[in-house]
């Protein structure tokens, strides 16, 4: 390998960000103690500041109230001082595209103009909603069409929350005053699994999962958020004691020469660096199976040899592995591996006693699958010869 130069940093491109609309604080994302110390700063008298955190904490996350005035339980004069000096913004839909299956992409403009897409999967008995961390990502792993977008910026925590509540509002999932708690819920799940990677933006996704996790509010448990990575080891103990949620880690190899170039963050931290942090994390985290994705690539990483050797790599941790048919996108350097060939190798993971689902596409009409977002305005596309020699092909 000669390309010593594949962006595995987290130095991103910053893009500047300009705040047009309003230069009112954004309550939205902000967690329990900033939210206090806003109040406060606001002029709420220390004494009270708990309780109207409480109070304000439930408006916008248990009821979904976005205007001040709703706020009844709090003085007219309050109410106003909020409605000066805060805002409860949400990224803004752009477009809505609705699957035949049911799954559903949004496309959302976010501050200083930029474009990231969260995706609704309904499943029977459960809803998951697929988030995005970044726009864009700076890892450039070479099946990942998310990957070739060249601008990047972290999302804050109230970008983040701020796509929970919006598929809230576009499903109608509010709880009606005076009416029984609905105890299905359409999004049950969080999977942090759209653009980005989310270890590279920590700080803003762990707060981003405790406004989620907050029992007086939103109130995702922590066994119903499954955070995706590409690998990024330094971070992973930490996602263990200050997420607690599930792991999912974008495997999708089983030599270092392959993962490699598949996965470039390896060339840092390889296979087996990966497996002795993740060895750690259900302890850490007192949460069970680790989920490994397996992206299935034709006459790549798809042999019976692969099968055995994934096998081998992940005993004693607690698993499931998760195979992932590739998804094409426009320019794809590989092809999805043939049918017979995906169940062949989720036979000999069976048979060694790890659960191994197929995972179905979903939403593949409306490019909503796995590894298929990026934002439709974000051009700046890498040609098909440089997605290659990044990944040494
Ligand atoms: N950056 C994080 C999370 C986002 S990617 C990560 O890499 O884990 C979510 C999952 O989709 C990852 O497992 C990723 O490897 C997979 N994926 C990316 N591109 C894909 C494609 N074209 N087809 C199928 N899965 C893909
Ligand atoms: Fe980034 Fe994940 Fe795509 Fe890799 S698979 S480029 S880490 S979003």
């Amino acid at each position: 390998m000669t390309d010593a130069s594949a962006p595995i940093t987290q130095d991103v491109l910053t893009i500047p960000r300009k705040d047009l609309q309003s230069d009112k604080i954004n309550l939205v994302g902000l967690t329990r103690p900033q939210l206090r110390a806003a109040l406060i700063e606001a002029g709420t008298p220390e004494k009270q500041a708990k309780m109207r955190e409480g109070q304000i904490w439930q408006w916008v996350y248990y009821w979904g109230v976005r205007d001040f005035h709703a706020m009844t339980n709090l003085a007219k004069a309050y109410r106003e001082m909020l409605e000066a000096k805060f805002e409860i913004r949400l990224p803004e839909v752009v477009t809505r595209q609705i699957s035949e299956d049911g799954t559903r992409k949004y496309l959302l403009r976010i501050q200083g103009g930029h474009e990231v897409e969260a995706v609704y999967i309904p499943e029977e008995g459960r809803g998951t909603l697929c988030v995005s961390s970044q726009v864009g990502c700076t890892l450039t792993c070479s099946f990942c069409h998310t990957g070739t977008q060249k601008l990047v910026r972290n999302l804050t925590a109230g970008e983040i929350v701020g796509q929970l509540m919006l598929v809230r509002d576009d499903l109608g999932e509010w709880p009606e005053q005076n009416s029984p708690k609905n105890e299905q819920r359409l999004v049950s799940n969080v999977v942090l699994m759209g653009m980005g990677e989310p270890l590279y933006n920590f700080d803003n996704v762990r707060d981003a999962m405790k406004v989620v996790m907050d029992g007086e509010g939103l109130s995702l448990s922590r066994r119903r958020i499954t955070l995706s990575t590409s690998g990024v080891v330094p971070e992973i103990a930490k996602t263990a004691e200050e997420i607690g949620c599930l792991l999912a880690i974008s495997f999708h190899a089983t030599t270092d020469e392959v993962r490699n170039k598949l996965v470039p963050i390896n060339k840092r931290w390889n296979i087996e660096t990966l497996l002795d942090a993740l060895r750690e994390y259900p302890r850490l985290s007192n949460s069970e199976r680790i989920t490994f994705e397996y992206v299935m690539l034709k006459d790549v990483n798809d042999t019976d040899a692969d099968a055995r050797r994934l096998v081998n790599l992940i005993k004693g941790i607690p698993a499931k592995i998760n195979l992932i048919p590739f998804n094409e996108w426009p320019g794809a350097p590989y092809q999805r591996s043939d049918w017979e060939r995906i169940e062949r190798f989720a036979d000999i993971i069976y048979k060694a006693g790890y659960a191994s689902p197929i995972r179905t596409p979903r939403g593949e009409d409306i490019m909503a699958a796995c590894g298929q977002l990026k934002s439709a305005t974000e051009r700046a596309r890498k040609s098909r010869k440089e997605i290659e020699s990044e990944a040494g092909l």
